[in-house]
């Protein structure tokens, strides 16, 4: 089911297009000029701009309602930059912000001396489990009452701020059933996440919003490098993944977990060398996933070793 909306804005001096065209650029996502205006295609969706005398025409579809409206609400803020006001035949005005649930916090578990399990409960904790693997994990700041993220009038999604505002990281999905999800926070010094999970949270309610952030590569062989922060979702790809997969973790022996007895896990000193060190076929894919400073220098590497970006991810998972 394609879920559909339309908008208006009353004047034009072509910001409105000029706009749409440096957003595409700055986001690498194909515009397109078709019969009836231009399309510009991001996360599965499709906003199409008709210019006509008086003004312009907006259509958004999206196979996904929590999609449409985070197209609706980016485009608002858009075009709001240029001093036009997008009007909407429909906004979802009071309502969370696209894609946001909440959930119950049912247990917190130290899985290792490294890292702590938090599963939660929530009627479409599903959602998370299928597709994308990660999702922000929206935590109001310690003593104050929650105040979440809502749409608003104009289309946009409204985030709290100040005193109210959320703390906000991602996590990865690392196991999933009906109406429950559980994510691993490696703990390390200065995290707010980890003080959380130390407070013991059970019984709180907190939001996550997603999923995004991509999931297993579609590749029969696959090379993956990661830290702490990529383990879990390391853990899914493993799970997975159809063919033959080499993982190389820097992480410390005791966090392994499981994975201390998978065959096709290697404990590295460090990951980037780890990389410049190993075999990659013809056509396999490489997934990296650590440090933004490790993420670049592997980008680059790779890059510089002749494997095309359509064939490797490298992530800046922290920084
Ligand atoms: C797509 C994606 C998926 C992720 N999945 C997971 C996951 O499943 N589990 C997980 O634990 N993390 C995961 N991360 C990483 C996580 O979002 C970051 O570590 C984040 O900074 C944690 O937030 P925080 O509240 O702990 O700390 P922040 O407030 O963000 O940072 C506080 C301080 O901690 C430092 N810091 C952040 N991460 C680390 C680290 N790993 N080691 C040492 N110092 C650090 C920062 O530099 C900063 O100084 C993921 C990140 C991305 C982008």
């Amino acid at each position: 089911m394609l879920h559909q909306t339309k908008g208006r804005i009353t004047r034009d001096n072509g910001a409105a297009i000029d706009a749409l065209k440096k957003r595409a650029l700055e986001w690498d996502v194909p515009l397109t000029e078709e019969a009836k205006g231009f399309c510009f295609h991001v996360w599965n969706s499709k906003a199409t701009l008709i210019p006509d005398e008086m003004g312009v025409s907006i259509e958004i579809s999206s196979p996904e309602q929590r999609l449409l409206q985070t197209l609706q609400g980016s485009l608002t803020e858009l075009f709001e930059e240029c001093l036009l006001c997008p009007k909407w035949d429909e906004v979802a005005e009071g309502a969370l912000a696209p894609g946001m649930s909440l959930m119950q916090v049912v247990a917190v578990t130290k899985r290792s001396e490294g890292f702590t399990r938090v599963r939660l409960e929530g009627h479409d904790a599903e959602r998370f489990g299928t597709g994308s693997y990660h999702f922000r994990l929206l935590i109001p700041r310690k003593g104050r009452p929650p105040c979440w993220p809502r749409i608003a009038a104009s289309g946009r999604t409204v985030w709290p701020e100040g005193d109210d505002a959320l703390n906000r990281p991602c996590y990865t999905t690392v196991a999933y059933g009906e109406n429950w999800l559980e994510f691993d926070i490696f703990r390390h010094d200065g995290s707010p996440t980890s003080d959380w999970a130390a407070e013991e949270p059970v019984g709180r309610t907190v939001g996550i919003i997603g999923p995004g952030g991509g999931a297993c590569p579609e590749n029969d062989n696959l090379v993956l490098f990661g830290d702490e922060t990529a383990m879990p979702a390391i853990i899914r790809m493993l799970q997975e993944a159809p063919g033959n997969v080499r993982a190389f973790l820097q992480v410390r022996r005791e966090d392994l977990c499981e994975l201390a007895a998978d065959a096709r896990v290697s404990l590295v000193e460090d990951m980037g060398k780890a990389l410049e060190e190993a075999e990659i076929a013809d056509g396999a894919y490489v997934w990296f996933a650590g440090h933004a400073d490790k993420a670049k220098a592997a980008r680059a590497h790779l890059i510089a070793r002749g494997v095309a970006k359509k064939d490797f991810t490298a992530a800046a998972y922290w920084s």
